[in-house]
Order: C-alpha cells, then structure tokens, then sequence
C-alpha cells in the first residue's frame, strides 16, 4: 500500500555506516534505518548471534519459557536506569508505548495523560492518541480520549496540566521525529519532581533515544532520572523488531496475566540479536562515543553552516542531530540533493533534516555527511 513517501532507491546490503544498491554503488548511511541499526549493519556479533540462535530455536511463544529470552531481560534490567526492573517484551515502538498506556490506565485507574506538542509515540490506536501530529491522527477519529498535548520543554504547563483524573505524563527526553528538539537543561528533573509531587507515573518513551543514541545508554541518565515507566524500541536489537515496556516492580505489579499479552514477543532469535547488541553496545562504550561523535559533527556542521542564510538552527544531542532550514528550502530537496551526493539523510517536522548514523561511523564519513548538507544546501 502506498503509505511511504519512499526515495528513488533500492538497498540490497550494508556493512558499518555503509549501504550498496542494487548496481553497487555505495551510500553513506546517516539516517541508520530511523535511528535502528546503532551499531552499525551488519554487525558480526550481531549477525553471529542471530544465525546460532535461528538454528537452534526460531519460536515457542509465551506459554513457555525460553532461556535466551530470560538472559536478554536480564542484561536490559542491568542497562536500565536502577529502579527499573520489571520488562514487557513486545515487537516495535508503537507497542511499546500501548504496553505502557495499558499499564498507566491499570495501575492507576484514571484515564488522563499529559503529553506534549510535537510528541511521536507510534501509528496504532493508543500511540497514536499520544501523538501530536494532527495530519496523522485526523482520518482514524476517534482515538482514545484524555489526552492533553503541552508544549514541549516546559514543566510548569506539565504541571498545571496535571489534575485528579491524571494517570501519567508521557514525555521524549529529546523530541525525534517532532523534528529533533532538546528540551532545556533540567527539564526533565523538574518533570520528574512534578510527577512526584503529584503523584502520576512518568513514562519516558526513550524509542529513538534509548540504546546510546544521545550518548547516553538512556537519554534520562543526562540527568539522573528514572521514570515508572521506559518505552524502548528502534535499536534495541540492532535491526530485528524487538520492543520493550520497562518499569518499576511497583507499577508492573498493577498487570497480571491476561492483562496483555504478544505472540512473536521476546522471540528466541529477536533476543539473541538484542543479548548481543546490549553486550556490545555496553563492551565497545558506544554511547559514550556517540556522544564525542555527536559533538564533533555539531562542531563541523557549525563551522560549514554558520551564517548560511537558508539554515534556522542546528541542535542536537549525541548522534540524535538535525539542521532546520529557513522556510524558503524544504528538507525534502536538501535529502534529495544529499543523496545524489551519495549521502542517505531525512527530513522530520520543523523543516529539519535529521542525522542520526550508526553509532560506529567513522570520522571521515561524519566529514562526507556534512560536505554533502552543505553542498545541498543553497
Ligand atoms: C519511532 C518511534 C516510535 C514508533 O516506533 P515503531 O517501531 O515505528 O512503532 C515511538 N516513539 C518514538 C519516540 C519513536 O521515535
């Protein structure tokens, strides 16, 4: 069905930061598969686990127990900020967030949720209630209702927000595809308090920047929170569909069996990938390296694109980037015009294009990516 506005091109295999298509030609990678493939395609220890695995034991469901699911929730409880230690498996991104909508309305019994101007949260039903894009939600009236968008990066209107009939606040640590916007130093701090004091759960829906995108395993591990609840997905197994609702013992008590539920869920092959993306990305310190890289690639976008009259702002955390253009240029054209340049790029809302390569590009490729942005952007 015709729901992509896709590009002209057709990828047939990877390796790093690195794509071919189907004649051979090599593209630079900096959009990773919507910020999926952090350590990079194809990555050996990745691909090892899974090919081991998928001879071994493809599929048994949930009515069992499975050794490698177990090892894989294990080492994400270890990952996760402490406190966090009770983990829904599920299989993308949107599930993970109606896992944890589910979860909020159970624990608490209340069926508001404050959420924010310019969120994304998913494409299914309830995700989509927490989404803010209106072009998105409009035709699929009605969606689930209480839901109260404020603006992003501001933990008064949060707070204000909040009434007896609140269950959570649902928050991104930085906005991803609402155009790649970091909320103020001590925002989430402040909503954390709030949440506290007000007694909602907090459910940070790290999708995008979890798995060492922002330079952070967590982006909330910037400032030392810990939600109820973490909705994680996107690069969790490095490419395979693997989602997770993570939450605190208290508030994942609230769901008993029954209460949700998911067929391929913590899958024996999507762990083993996921087992071994958490160990790599933990043993090669990537996110601390995304974090360099990510300044670095700041630091040189500045250098090319200060004082360029079509760009707004460039603002980013870690590998998480965008570069917002002035009205006059679309960010559709300028990812076209990088990707004639052999430079694989998006745009997300704001007129932004979005950067997020692997986590394991290498300098000289950073270097290419922003030669082509800055030769596109004219
Ligand atoms: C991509 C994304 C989702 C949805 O994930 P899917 O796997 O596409 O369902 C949800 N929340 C955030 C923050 C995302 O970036």
């Amino acid at each position: 069905m015709n729901t992509y506005n896709r590009f002209p091109l057709c990828i047939t295999r990877g390796k790093g930061a690195r794509l071919w298509n189907d004649s051979g030609e090599m593209f630079v990678d900096a959009f990773a598969g919507v910020a999926v493939v952090n350590l990079g395609h194809s990555h050996p220890k990745v691909v090892s686990a899974i090919k081991k695995q998928v001879a071994l034991l493809t599929h048994v469901s949930n009515w069992v127990y499975n050794d490698v699911q177990n090892a894989f929730a294990e080492k994400l409880v270890s990952a996760c900020p402490r406190g966090l230690e009770k983990v829904f498996l599920c299989n993308s991104g949107a599930e993970a967030n109606e896992g944890a909508f589910k979860l909020a309305r159970k624990k608490t019994g209340k069926k508001k949720i404050v959420a924010c101007v310019d969120a994304f949260h998913g494409r299914t039903f309830g995700a989509l209630s927490l989404t803010w894009k209106q072009r998105y939600k409009e035709p699929f009236q009605p969606l689930a209702p209480g839901v109260a968008h404020v603006a992003y990066g501001d933990a008064e209107e949060i707070r204000k927000e909040i009434d007896n009939e609140t269950a959570a606040v649902w928050v991104e640590p930085v906005l991803g595809e609402g155009g790649v916007l970091v909320p103020p130093d001590g925002f989430l701090k402040q909503v954390r308090e709030i949440c506290d004091e007000k007694e909602v759960l907090l459910v940070l829906d790290e999708v995008q920047t979890g798995i060492g995108r922002t330079g952070k395993m967590f982006a909330c591990q910037h400032e030392g929170v810990v939600p109820d609840v973490i909705c994680i997905a996107k690069a969790l197994a490095n490419g395979l569909p693997v989602g997770a609702v993570v939450s605190t013992e208290e508030t994942a008590n609230a769901f008993g069996p029954g209460d949700h539920g998911s067929t391929f869920a913590g899958g024996p092959v999507v762990c083993a990938a996921g087992l071994a993306t958490l160990n790599e990305m933990e043993h090669g310190g990537w996110a601390r390296k995304a974090g360099e890289a990510g300044e670095a690639m700041r630091s040189k976008l500045h250098k090319t694109l200060d004082g360029n009259k079509a760009v707004r702002e460039i603002r980013g955390l870690g590998l998480l980037n965008g570069v917002e253009l002035e009205q006059n240029l679309d960010a559709r054209t300028v990812c076209e015009r990088m990707l004639e340049q052999h430079v694989i790029a998006t745009p997300v809302s704001h007129n932004t294009v979005r950067l997020t390569p692997p986590l394991v590009i290498s300098k000289p490729l950073v270097e290419k990516v922003v030669e082509a942005l800055e030769n596109a952007v004219y």
